[in-house]
């Protein structure tokens, strides 16, 4: 499974995304929420350019309680997202948890995992009704983890809550991300993710905007190998996996399952099936209230503290082009995986300052295509790219 956000409704997650019931142009399937950007830690990939202190506009209580309200007129079963900075630096989360329980909605935490996160914060968080826990693991030891995080002991605590919210039975994600510096340890955090209990392990393919700058990407070509390695892991490991920022996994899921097929079959037969993206099943609020697509493409549509939520969601031009991908240009433009796939706009803009263009980390080319193509796009062989192995 694949996409942005946490589906607790699924401990092992289906390949092609959340459930097409979903109409991605009435509700996101995911709804963030940066309720803070205040965090102890200085991550070396941190999208929000985290700060040791909370901002003077962040959404108080009172506006936070509002947009929980209008995430309610989504859906009643609405999944939130409640991520940061480090939320835990706010000292009203079990009440918005609470609140936004008691409205319907699936409230879910990606704290930190700083020393905030001890047991008696967990037992208010799960009382308050919190449905699963994300914590974050870009290392599979001290030494790994914490030199990402910037912070000594932040894996020790970070596995410690993790032990505890499985003995309390909170479902457990695991965020791990993506980059030349994380990505020979993935297959000893697999094992952790498994060692954990973990239902869910999300993969985020680095994005390089805010501190995730200073990081170096993967190129395509490993990058299309990991995804190899990640579809046997969602095959064979007790928990199931998606990606962020890569919805070129699908492809990679869709390219996988024709070849044991020996069906290759007409591009014209890949249709629509699941996915989320920036804008497209997915929506981000600021922790002043602006409205993104996603948390990783910095163009706002508006703002919650001026508008509906709802409104911007469905109406504004930026979300209803995001979800158009005859917009797209390049070979995401020409590709027939654009709709299940459509590449990250996220990292088209990074990388070119417009969201419609191809996602560079993508190396496949379709078939004719003849225009420009990203930088790192190569030639791709549909009879198996030679790529460098990842525990395959
Ligand atoms: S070219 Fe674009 S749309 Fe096609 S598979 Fe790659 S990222 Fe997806």
């Amino acid at each position: 499974m694949f996409g942005y956000g946490l589906f607790p409704e699924s401990p092992k997650t289906n390949p092609m995304g959340p459930p097409n019931t979903v109409d991605t142009n009435e509700r996101p399937f995911v709804l963030i929420w940066e309720v803070t950007q205040a965090c102890d830690l200085e991550c070396e990939h941190c999208r929000a350019d985290a700060q040791p202190e909370r901002h003077p506009q962040e959404l108080s209580t009172a506006a936070g309680k509002a947009l929980l309200r209008e995430a309610a007129r989504f859906d009643e079963n609405q999944l939130v997202v409640l991520s940061g900075g480090d939320p835990l630096a706010r000292p009203d989360i079990p009440e918005l948890i609470e609140y936004g329980t008691d409205l319907g909605l699936r409230m879910t935490l990606t704290p930190s995992g700083t020393s905030s996160l001890d047991p008696a914060v967990i037992d208010d968080l799960d009382a308050a009704g919190l449905k699963r826990l994300a914590v974050s693991l870009d290392g599979s030891s001290p030494a790994n983890h914490d030199t990402f995080r910037g912070e000594p002991g932040t894996f020790e605590q970070t596995v410690t809550a993790a032990e505890y919210a499985g003995e309390q039975g909170i479902p457990l994600q695991v965020n791990t991300t993506v980059s030349q510096s994380t990505v020979d340890d993935l297959p000893a955090i697999a094992d952790l993710v498994e060692d954990l209990g973990a239902v869910l392990w999300s993969v985020f393919f680095l994005v390089p905007i805010g501190r995730g700058r200073l990081l170096e990407p993967v190129s395509p070509e490993r990058a299309e190998s990991v995804m190899e390695w990640l579809l046997d892991q969602a095959a064979e490991r007790s928990f199931g996996v998606k990606t962020t920022e890569a919805p070129h996994y699908r492809r990679v899921a869709i390219e996988a399952e024709r070849s044991a097929a020996g069906t290759p079959g007409p591009d014209d037969a890949i249709g629509r099936r699941g996915g989320v993206r920036a804008g497209d099943g997915f929506a981000f609020v600021s922790h002043t209230g602006a409205v993104y697509p996603s948390g990783f493409l910095p163009l706002a549509a508006g703002s919650v503290r001026e508008s509906s939520l709802v409104d911007i969601y469905r109406n504004s031009e930026l979300f209803q082009a995001l979800r158009d991908e005859d917009r797209f240009r390049g070979k995401c433009g020409a590709c027939s995986y654009r709709t299940v796939c459509g590449g990250s706009r996220s990292r088209a803009y990074a990388d070119t300052g417009d969201p419609f263009e191809s996602d560079p980390l993508c190396p496949y080319v379709p078939p004719d295509y003849e225009g420009d193509r990203p930088e790192q796009a190569v030639a791709y062989d549909r009879s198996g790219p030679a790529v460098d192995g990842h525990g395959n």
